[in-house]
């Protein structure tokens, strides 16, 4: 469906009653009353991060961190024990460029690897081989060629686009992040497009961005998914307030923005899944999805939301009692969509094992 940024805006803005007719609408049109999710292990292999989002609590301090990065016995002792919970999912999650740092660096050398990027295909490709699962890769920016390496052994990958606000730069957001340019965020998720990663994408939202900047960023992940056609997901996530972060005082966004904004991004993009994170908005679920979210995400059996480790994830069990009140049902998936499971978007290693793994959870 073709929406001008008016109409975008008419329905950021919009009262009760055109709200609620747009829900109608919405659920008038829903071809489908199941809603995914992907059973994973979150495995956060360095929290050392070039940049300082006023958000963060996931950077730890170089002088404070209890490893600098994961070793591969660690990985795959933790990959081990997400099989005993039938997992499918490998999330890795870095901070950004932290091997410019140079005890890092030392540390991988140290490992057997010239950088990240070869450590990480490196776990990557002997999880494929040995395990039954998937890895999807979330490491900041990162180069083209780079990218195109994990593509080989991964099944996707992801990188928040945020905003395309570029005056978040000079506020307490993202004065010292310069990984979080939007133009440089853009610029990586039309590399990933123009090597077919099967990928996922989204907004922060609260952190300082305006309504037109969240009618600017869909617009711009519009146009990226029309040009390459790969964005699988578009995760539209709350900024929460933490003790001990800079923007602790920072007030949440309002349920209505957050669920104007999930209409808006259903309209948008009713060939890509809308994602809303279930730790961050637990007793709203039913609302979201009657707004058009269809996939909750990652949910970890064994491992915590390290983005958010104060909010813990709900259990299937719980989520599914929840669905259950609005007639809807969850439904496993796999890190890459299924209809993204093809010789296309997937490499030869990663794509037989999806194939395998999409029948078993079929
Ligand atoms: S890029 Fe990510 S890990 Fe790094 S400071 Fe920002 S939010 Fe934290």
């Amino acid at each position: 469906m073709t929406i001008s940024k008016n109409e975008a805006k008419m329905i950021l803005v919009s009262d009760l009653n055109t709200s609620l007719d747009l829900i109608k609408e919405i659920n008038y049109h829903r071809s489908s009353n199941i809603i995914t999710y992907s059973k994973n292990i979150f495995l956060p292999i360095t929290h050392i991060c070039q940049n300082n989002c006023g958000y963060c609590t996931f950077k730890q301090d170089i002088n404070d961190v209890q490893y600098l990065v994961m070793d591969k016995n660690k990985v795959f002792n933790m990959i081990k024990q997400a099989k005993d919970f039938n997992c499918t999912e490998a999330l890795f999650a870095f901070g950004e460029s932290a091997d410019k740092n140079e005890q890092v660096l030392n540390k991988l050398e140290e490992f057997g690897f010239e950088s990240m990027v070869d450590y990480v295909y490196f776990l990557s490709e002997n999880i494929l081989q040995n395990y039954e699962m998937l890895p999807h890769t979330n490491m900041g920016i990162i180069e083209r060629d780079e990218l195109r390496k994990l593509s080989e052994v991964n099944a996707s990958m992801g990188l928040m686009l945020e905003t395309t606000n570029k005056k978040l730069l000079k506020t307490i957001a993202h004065k010292d992040s310069p990984g979080k340019n939007p133009e440089k965020r853009i610029k990586f998720i039309k590399n990933a497009g123009q090597e077919n990663i099967p990928f996922t994408t989204g907004l922060l939202i609260g952190i300082g961005e305006t309504v037109d900047d969240h009618i600017e960023s869909l617009f711009t992940l519009r146009d990226l998914h029309d040009k390459y056609g790969h964005i699988q997901e578009i995760i539209i996530q709350n900024f929460k307030p933490k003790p001990n972060i800079p923007m602790n005082d920072y007030p949440e966004p309002s349920v209505i923005e957050l669920l104007k904004l999930t209409i808006l991004a259903s309209r948008m993009f009713p060939d890509v899944s809308i994602q809303i994170p279930p730790n961050l908005n637990r007793n709203l679920m039913s609302l979201f999805v009657l707004c058009g979210a269809d996939d909750v995400g990652g949910i970890s059996p064994l491992t915590k939301d390290y983005v958010n480790p104060d909010n813990k994830w709900p259990t299937v069990n719980e989520l599914e009692k929840n669905l259950k009140t609005i007639n809807y049902s969850l439904k496993e998936r796999l890190p890459v969509y299924e209809k993204y499971i093809n010789e296309k978007y997937l490499k030869e290693k990663v794509y037989e094992k999806a194939i395998k793994l999409q029948k078993e959870i079929n």
